[in-house]
């Protein structure tokens, strides 16, 4: 198999003694290709590092960017670091708005994230995003500078909105990232969306260490189950799995551009 996991956050904490043997049982269980998402300067910054030193079987690309949970960290300094640095990494973020935690305020998650679209239409890098009970507010910001994006402008990571905000979003040119939250009994709304996607505009991902997919559920999450999230995806499609893993991969390589 060749599996691309395009959202995981392997260079936080969480790994940093298991790192090593994560890799090596992610390359067993089938993934080939590895997005490093970073939640602000010093992961990133690690992210690469990480990329840069392995000698491995994986491919492995790194990102820059603040998550909105810790986007009160965003001031003048970070945003010229971010602008430095940006170009030896693959896409802007992970950025967006979450109004669940409200970990930042959201003046302080819309000033960092709103930098971040502009950032990633100036370089041209897609951009990574995360959306938790703030859809309006985050598609406004892109339907307001449509005209000025990229043609494909990024990723909805963890898609986990309905039908409706998914044509939205397929409308102004993102792809829509599936997570093992496919795999969970109540996700019902969630498997419709990944049914009705087209299979060339959508990618999956583990968020690891987050959302381990079933039967790993509230385990810490690892690349290497991103099989379960690709099984349940080929059960819930039409096309065979053969297809539905090519065009995965090549979708992955067209969003980040490698
Ligand atoms: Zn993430």
């Amino acid at each position: 198999m060749s599996l691309f996991d395009t959202h995981c956050h392997l260079a936080s904490d969480d790994f940093s003694q298991t790192l090593e043997e994560t890799l090596k049982n992610s390359a067993q269980a089938g993934v080939s290709h590895l997005t490093l998402i970073a939640t602000e300067l010093e992961d990133g910054r690690r992210a690469k590092k990480i990329a840069d030193e392995y000698k491995g079987p994986l491919k492995l690309f790194p990102t820059l960017g603040l998550h909105p949970h810790d986007a009160k960290k965003f001031d003048e300094s970070f945003a010229k670091d971010l602008k430095n640095e940006i170009q030896d990494y693959v896409a802007v973020g992970e950025t967006g708005l979450d109004y669940h935690y409200n970990h930042s305020s959201k003046e302080e998650q819309l000033q960092s994230f709103v930098y971040h679209v502009e950032l990633a239409t100036e370089f041209k890098k897609p951009i990574v995003i995360h959306c938790r009970e703030a859809v309006e507010d985050i598609y406004s910001v892109f339907k307001e500078r449509q005209s000025q994006l990229i043609s494909q402008p990024g990723v909805m990571h963890c898609f986990s909105e309905n039908l409706e905000w998914a044509k939205k979003f397929l409308d102004l040119g993102f792809y829509l990232s599936f997570s093992g939250i496919l795999t969970f009994k109540a996700a019902e709304m969630i498997r419709e969306v990944a049914q009705s996607t087209p299979l060339d505009r959508m990618v999956i991902e583990t968020d690891s260490p987050y959302l381990a997919p079933v039967p790993y559920r509230g385990k810490q999450n690892s690349p290497a189950y991103l099989p379960q999230t690709f099984e349940k995806l080929c059960q819930i499609r039409t096309e065979s799995k053969a297809l539905i893993e090519d065009t995965l991969l090549e979708t992955s390589q067209k969003l980040y551009r490698i």
